[in-house]
């Protein structure tokens, strides 16, 4: 089975997940071969050599993406598909990926399968867990190949995949008729946050209350080496900026500890950090659905609990 996998990167760096997506790959006896677009060949180059442990790359360079271009790459994407035909193509549960997989589906006449968070081989097909509805039920599919999934990140260990340098392949396309043109990219503010690769992360909610009770939170992340994050509520009243939104339409964290406080667990929330190796909610509401998916968790009041455990941690216990 050949397992043909999006390689998404951010300023020449491939992004942790195309590991991922090989890790789960390869634990089905999949080979891998990774699928890069960047403005040219010396970039793909330089993208590819990055991938150790992949069994090769196809590449495309083109000026039309350069920069993220839905249009351009579905239909450089479309085309090696259509040409180099794997029986499985991967992309991550992430903008890119969701944006890319759903439409090389329809092109390609595959079916396509989101949210995935575990994959099986069994004969010719794949056994696929996925979520629905947000995340409250889980369903497994059989799925026949040819196919394309949408993996949520965590769904595989991330870390290196063992292996040489792959063999790269550049794939002349035709992407003048590109539609969309980026005529320039804004980046945001992210001043160097990057929740996604975070170890640790404290997250508050709502009961936060205000922006004035940020500098209790912030002195617990100082002490623990953490990165803040915020639920929705408290990205909307400005708390926070959204780049440090987890959630459904935030960023998808797994870091080893997740620290929550004043959090219910919505279905949106949870989507975001589930993923998370050890999650402790502090919450007053004893029903609060955070509960049924926390390790641990301290019900009882956020601004008792916080500035006790970062003196405590302050004074080294
Ligand atoms: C399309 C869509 C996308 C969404 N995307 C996201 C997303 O990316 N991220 C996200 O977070 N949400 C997202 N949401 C919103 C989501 O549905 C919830 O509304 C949101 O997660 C609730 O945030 P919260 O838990 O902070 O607030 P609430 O649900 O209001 O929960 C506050 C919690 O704090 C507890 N509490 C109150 N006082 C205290 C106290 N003193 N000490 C301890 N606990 C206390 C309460 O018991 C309660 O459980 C999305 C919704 C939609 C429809």
């Amino acid at each position: 089975m050949r397992a043909l996998i999006l390689i998404e990167h951010v300023n020449g760096t491939v992004s942790e997940s195309a590991f991922e997506l090989a890790r789960l790959a390869k634990s089905i006896g999949a080979e891998c071969q990774g699928f890069v677009c960047a403005g040219d060949a010396e970039a793909v180059s330089a993208l590819a050599s990055q991938l150790n442990g992949f069994d090769s790359v196809l590449g495309v360079a083109d000026a039309a993406v350069e920069h993220y271009n839905p249009d351009a790459i579905l239909t450089a994407l479309s085309n090696v598909v259509e040409t180099h035909v794997p029986d499985l193509v991967m992309t991550s549960y992430s903008t890119a990926g969701v944006d890319l997989a759903s439409a090389l589906a329809v092109r390609s006449d595959r079916q396509m399968l989101g949210y995935v968070t575990a994959i099986e081989s069994v004969d010719n097909k794949l056994s696929i867990t996925s979520q629905v509805y947000g995340g409250k039920l889980m369903a497994q599919t059989s799925v026949q190949l040819p196919a394309v999934i949408a993996v949520m990140p965590g769904a595989a260990k991330a870390g290196e995949v063992s292996g040489a340098a792959p063999s790269l392949t550049m794939i002349d396309v035709d992407l003048s008729g590109t539609r969309i043109r980026v005529s320039e990219l804004i980046l945001p503010d992210s001043s160097g946050v990057n929740l996604a690769d975070a170890d640790k992360i404290v997250c508050v909610g709502r009961a936060l209350g205000g922006v004035e009770k940020l500098p209790m939170v912030e002195r617990l992340v100082m002490s623990l080496k953490a990165e803040i994050a915020g639920s929705r509520p408290v990205i909307d009243a400005g708390w926070l900026p959204k780049v440090r939104q987890v959630g459904k339409s935030g960023t998808k964290v797994k870091p080893k500890l997740y620290l929550m406080a004043g959090v219910s667990g919505a279905p949106e929330h949870l989507e975001g950090m589930e993923s998370s190796e050890l999650i402790i909610a502090i919450n007053s509401d004893e029903q609060a659905p955070i509960f049924r998916k926390a390790h641990y968790g301290a019900v009882c009041d956020m601004f008792q609990l916080l500035p006790a455990l970062t003196e405590r941690l302050e004074n080294g216990g």
